[in-house]
């Protein structure tokens, strides 16, 4: 999903770091083999999440929604020498493919994968959070405040992606389109948040930076 003008934005990619080498296999190898590859984050969406991580420099990051792990390899870049990476994904199937892409990079003891319903899975995790991405079924996301606040520090950034999904949350609503309804909701309860602090960005399909005040 571009919102801008394609020449912008091919300016703005051939202007950002390139992709690396391990990362442009995965994504050959996801469209080669697994379903719907068009919801792996890319080249360019991949390094400002690599960007952000190396900003905050997280030793605890949350994944919801791994698919086949190019944005956990993209936030693992950021994360602390003795850092850990949780990534949690409902599909079994891409257990085996997401750990052979995390044992060929430089994190792959830095790496724990959970299957499951990440609402599940969350409330049972020990661990607190400097960097938690949002990235899994778009009309549960209003559930996942609530389940992912209590396990984020303080001064914690929340990632959230697809938050404008394709345009959609700023059109008027069709009645059975639930997952637009729920990323609205979502957006006006993370907007509306005492505890919150955020700013949408337009990125790719629309990203929004909060952080745990
Ligand atoms: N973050 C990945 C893309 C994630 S696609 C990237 O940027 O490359 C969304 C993923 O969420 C899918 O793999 C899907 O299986 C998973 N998912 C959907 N519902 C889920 C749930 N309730 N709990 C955990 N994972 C879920
Ligand atoms: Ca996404």
């Amino acid at each position: 999903m571009h919102f801008l003008p394609d020449h912008i934005d091919d300016y703005a990619v051939k202007h950002s770091q390139p992709e690396p080498q391990l990362l442009q296999e995965l994504t050959r190898e996801t469209w080669q083999k697994v379903l719907a590859p068009v919801m792996l984050s890319g080249h360019y969406q991949g390094r400002v999440l690599s960007m952000i991580s190396k900003l905050i420099r997280p030793l605890r990051i949350l994944e919801i929604g791994t698919y086949t792990g190019y944005s956990a390899l993209c936030l693992a870049e950021g994360m602390q020498a003795e850092g850990t990476l949780y990534t949690i994904d409902i599909n079994e199937e891409l257990y085996d493919f997401q750990r052979r892409y995390f044992d060929c990079s430089d994190f792959g003891n830095q790496i724990i994968q959970h299957t499951g319903n990440a609402l599940e899975i969350i409330p049972k995790l020990e661990e607190t959070f400097d960097l938690v991405f949002l990235d899994a079924d778009k009309s549960n996301y209003p559930k996942y405040i609530e389940t992912v606040l209590p396990k984020m520090n303080k001064g914690a950034v929340l990632l959230s992606d697809n938050v404008l999904w394709y345009g959609k949350v700023a059109e008027a609503s069709k009645e059975k389109d639930t997952d637009t309804a729920a990323l609205k909701q979502y957006n006006k309860m993370i907007h509306d948040h005492p505890q919150l602090e955020s700013v949408l960005l337009p990125i790719r399909d629309g990203l929004t930076i909060s952080r745990k005040i």
